[in-house]
């Protein structure tokens, strides 16, 4: 259950990349906010459109150039190599020494999957084009990716990730420790070396979050469900109850050799800066 705890802590912030100009400036706010505490890097997702694409590599820069390392996520949906070598040579040049290698989701709607079927492809593609330059993370799943045949194919999986040259990996969120405590144990017994970051997910709305979790085969256990139906559309309580779950989950992770945390924050610091502020980081 410690076998993580060799790696040193990693820290990390995930923001989504804004569509309007208000989003912009909440963003910016947002992460004047969390830079203060000292982050490892902040992380931009990557979306499977042309436009928010872009949206990635402003956010990006902007993050960069305010002095925190930016890790920029890259999916294969709808990627070809050409365009992943231009995006990579991009960052590559713009000083980006960080990469969230994905396989992404295809939306509803999008026939083409792209060049590379999986991540263990792109992360390999990465390699071959620019060797060692990236740190390169990976997505990692305590309670099994859901179209995963099983939980034992999905670890073959991951680990094809790490042989093809993943340094680290961030987890999918979860809200039962044990499920990333046997997760860390399996990777150890397939001789997986490589930090596994929890992702956490503050709960701040109970129907966002249900929604987002039936999407993405995250579990809100039924203690947790059943606790937070009874707030109904009382959000100081959601919110409330939430910090003292999410932080409790930190702190259990934490304190049996978690090496670090990365937070979904939905590019809000509220909940993020009071769960950090409950665990003494
Ligand atoms: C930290 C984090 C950040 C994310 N950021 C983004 C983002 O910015 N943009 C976005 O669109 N999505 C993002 N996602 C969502 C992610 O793209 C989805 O969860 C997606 O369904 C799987 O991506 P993956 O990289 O884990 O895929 P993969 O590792 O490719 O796995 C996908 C599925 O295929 C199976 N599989 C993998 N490799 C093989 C293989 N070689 N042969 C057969 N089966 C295989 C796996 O078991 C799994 O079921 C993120 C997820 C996480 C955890």
């Amino acid at each position: 259950m410690r076998s993580q705890e060799k790696y040193e802590r990693l820290f990390s912030f995930e923001f989504y990349p804004p569509k309007t100009e208000e989003g912009v400036v909440n963003l910016q706010l947002v992460q004047q906010q969390l830079a203060e505490l000292n982050p490892d890097f902040f992380s931009v997702t990557f979306g499977a459109g042309g436009s928010t694409r872009d949206n990635t590599y402003e956010a990006v820069l902007k993050i960069q150039n305010k002095g925190v390392d930016a890790a920029p996520h890259l999916s294969c949906v709808a990627s070809t190599r050409e365009n992943i070598r231009e995006i990579l040579e991009r960052y590559h040049d713009n000083g980006i020494s960080k990469i969230v290698a994905l396989r992404g989701d295809l939306p509803s709607g999008m026939m083409s999957a792209g060049e590379f079927r999986y991540a263990n492809e792109l992360v390999e593609f990465i390699r071959q084009e620019t060797g060692d330059h990236f740190q390169i993370h990976v997505a990692a799943y305590p309670e099994v990716h859901p179209q995963a045949q099983n939980g034992i194919e999905d670890l073959k999986n991951f680990k094809r990730k790490v042989e093809a040259g993943a340094n680290a990996a961030i987890t999918q969120y979860f809200y039962t420790a044990e499920a990333y405590f046997y997760f860390v144990d399996a990777c150890e017994k397939e001789g997986i070396d490589i930090p596994i970051v929890p992702g956490i997910m503050p709960i701040t709305n109970y129907s966002q979050l249900f929604r987002f979790s039936e999407m993405c085969g995250a579990d809100i256990p039924r203690w947790l469900r059943k606790r937070l139906e009874c707030f109904g559309d009382d959000r100081d309580a959601i919110k409330a109850f939430g910090l003292d779950v999410v932080s409790d989950l930190c702190r259990r992770l934490l304190d049996n050799g978690a090496p670090g945390l990365h937070f979904y924050t939905m590019n809000q610091s509220e909940s993020t800066l009071a769960i950090w502020k409950n665990l003494n980081l």
